[in-house]
């Protein structure tokens, strides 16, 4: 999962984007509005964390793009205290949810992952599949009731697989929602990581469609 973070407070901000990547998930992270605009015109996001009160380009100008674009980003707005306006406005504007600072980073971490988890059209917060079961919050993988060890880009590669279930993901799109703009990208990573899920949880849940990617057929 890649995450875009548009925050301008540096402390604020850096702590988000430690929290989150801890969590595993790749995130890019913009200090203003233009280039939160640049980041999500380029790049396939399946989240954005949005601060409101941004140099150049409010959090609301960013957002009325995006939505005006007709993009379902999934936007999370960060709002100052007391500013009660603040998320009417951003809820009406088309947020998905809003937190106001200062904020818990394990509460963020809880929204980010239930607003993911609508996003894939589901409620249940784990993601199942035959007898593999996937818990994005406690990043832990079972099969047939027992634990295996998935790191955390394995995790991430299976987790975009399951919650696609059925729709063919090329090399590309998995390679871009792992690595933020700072990794190095090592070519045949995604093939590695897929080779070593299929040792653990089965030669035949990961089926390569030749010349495109990578399929998880819909469970039966
Ligand atoms: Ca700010």
């Amino acid at each position: 999962m890649r995450l875009l973070l548009v925050e301008d407070d540096k402390l604020l901000g850096k702590g988000i984007h430690t929290g989150l990547r801890q969590a595993g998930y790749a995130v890019d992270w913009v200090m203003d509005g233009d280039a939160a605009n640049a980041a999500v015109a380029h790049e396939p996001y399946d989240l954005m964390i949005l601060d409101l009160g941004l140099p150049r380009l409010s959090g609301l100008h960013v957002l009325d793009k995006v939505r005006g674009s007709g993009k379902d980003l999934p936007v999370l707005i960060l709002t100052a205290r007391d500013s009660v306006n603040d998320k009417i406005v951003g809820l009406d504007a088309g947020a998905d949810d809003y937190m106001v600072k200062p904020f818990d980073l394990d509460e963020l971490g809880a929204r980010i992952r239930a607003l993911l988890r609508r996003q894939g059209g589901r409620r249940a917060p784990l993601i199942t599949h035959g007898d593999i079961e996937l818990d994005p919050a406690g990043h832990s993988v079972t099969k047939a009731g027992r634990v295996v060890d998935v790191p955390p880009r394995e995790f991430a590669i299976l987790h975009m697989l399951l919650d696609n279930a059925g729709r063919v993901l090329s090399r590309s799109r998995l390679e871009e929602s792992l690595y933020s703009w700072k990794d190095e990208v090592d070519s045949n990573a995604v093939e590695v990581h897929i080779h070593h899920l299929r040792k653990k949880l089965g030669a035949e849940l990961i089926r390569t469609i030749r010349g495109v990617g990578y399929i998880v057929d819909k469970a039966q």
